[in-house]
């Protein structure tokens, strides 16, 4: 059961904040080691602690503030969770696991498992873009930072990850992260503590729909966290029609932004470009595609539009795909076709929600 919404969300601080209301200070560094490497949830169990602490810990403090809802294990190995909030709200994110080839220390290839962890942002979405799914339920609310962090730890306890395996994040779940600024740039550095889960922001990707103030602003900190635009069009006028928000920043003020934006010297900023049949699946848009990235430290990732009930677009063909990537790493722009991991799981972000909600309105407040 998830704990009184009265306490506060342990996930949610940094580790010099809760060093600032914990004496002394190394205890904040016992504490982050029970959460981020043993999985702990229960205080009481934190045994090098004093008992006095582990109480009032247990008093002011929560390590459970999600419900995993429902988990869908897909064929290929990726699992979606849908998690309930403390005031019964539901979002989801996906835990993707590949198989990865990995020189051991004699050189010889072995296999080896990689993960990444696509997290949701906010409950909902304000942007509406056309052929999103979550954008069909409305906004609700932010997730805060600490509801962000918890969706790691309980992802990486429900499949036991040993705490040093190597896990990628990427915002991509529901929600547009940019518009949850200050809570998910500080779950960003929560999850890169060096004594916590030590996922360097260099391993976070936060992929946005381009709001490109806030872009410029991502950028000025310099946390070093990876980039993606959600492109989906090369003129105006269809990406307007696909995310609106492009008629208060278009394709060319989304771009200026990228140039500014600082980019580690051997990393690339991620262009999504969601393709549909008969719409922006043709070699002309991956010709102007191609100009509109010239002299940006680009690579493109296709993805190829996942049908949902209601939705007014279509899929297009592998092959339509596969012609329009290979048009563009021809000419030396790196791309490559989004796996459609746990197709067979309501892959498309916002699915399972919808699903469930569907089934059990109850769960929305
Ligand atoms: N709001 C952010 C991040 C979450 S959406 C953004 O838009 O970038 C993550 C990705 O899922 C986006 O690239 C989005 O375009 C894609 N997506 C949304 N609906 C989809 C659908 N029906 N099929 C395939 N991809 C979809
Ligand atoms: Fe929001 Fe991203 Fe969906 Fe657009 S694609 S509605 S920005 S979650």
């Amino acid at each position: 059961m998830i704990d009184t919404p009265k306490k506060k969300n342990i996930f949610g601080y940094t580790l010099s904040e809760l060093s600032e209301s914990i004496t002394p200070k190394f205890r904040a560094q016992q504490i982050y080691k029970w959460l981020y490497i043993e999985y702990k949830i229960d205080f009481e169990s934190m045994s090098n602690l004093p008992k006095h602490l582990r109480e009032e810990l247990s008093q002011k403090y929560s390590a459970q503030n999600l419900e995993i809802l429902k988990c869908e294990q897909s064929r290929d190995g990726s699992k979606k969770y849908l998690f309930r909030t403390h005031d019964g709200h539901t979002f989801e994110s996906v835990l993707i696991q590949m198989r990865d080839k990995q020189r051991d220390a004699n050189g010889k290839i072995v296999s080896s498992e990689k993960w990444t962890i696509c997290l949701s942002s906010q409950i909902g979405c304000k942007v509406g873009c056309a052929f999103c799914f979550t954008a069909k339920g409305g906004f609700y609310r932010n997730l805060e930072a600490g509801e962000i962090v918890e969706q790691v730890v309980q992802i990486k306890r429900d499949n036991a990850i040993p705490p040093h395996k190597r896990v990628n994040i990427v915002y991509m779940g529901m929600g547009e992260p940019l518009d949850n600024f200050e809570n998910v740039t500080k779950a960003i550095r929560i999850l890169s503590e060096k004594d916590g889960l030590s996922i360097s922001a260099r391993r976070q990707t936060i992929s946005t729909s381009g709001i490109a103030p806030r872009i410029k602003k991502l950028g000025m900190l310099d946390l070093g966290v990876q980039l993606a635009i959600s492109l989906h069009a090369v003129d105006d006028t269809l990406r307007s029609r696909l995310i609106p928000m492009n008629k208060a920043y278009n394709i060319a003020q989304v771009l200026d932004e990228v140039r500014d934006f600082p980019v580690d010297a051997r990393k690339r900023v991620m262009f999504e470009y969601l393709m549909i049949k008969d719409l922006n699946d043709s070699l002309k848009e991956a010709k102007k595609l191609l100009s509109l990235l010239d002299g940006i430290r680009a690579k493109v990732n296709l993805i190829l539009f996942n049908p949902h009930e209601g939705s007014e677009f279509l899929r297009p063909s592998e092959e339509r795909a596969k012609a329009f990537a290979d048009f563009l790493t021809q000419k030396g722009l790196l791309c490559t076709i989004r796996e459609s991991k746990g197709l067979d799981i309501s892959a498309a972000c916002g699915q399972l929600r919808e699903k469930e909600k569907l089934q059990h309105v109850s769960y929305e407040t």
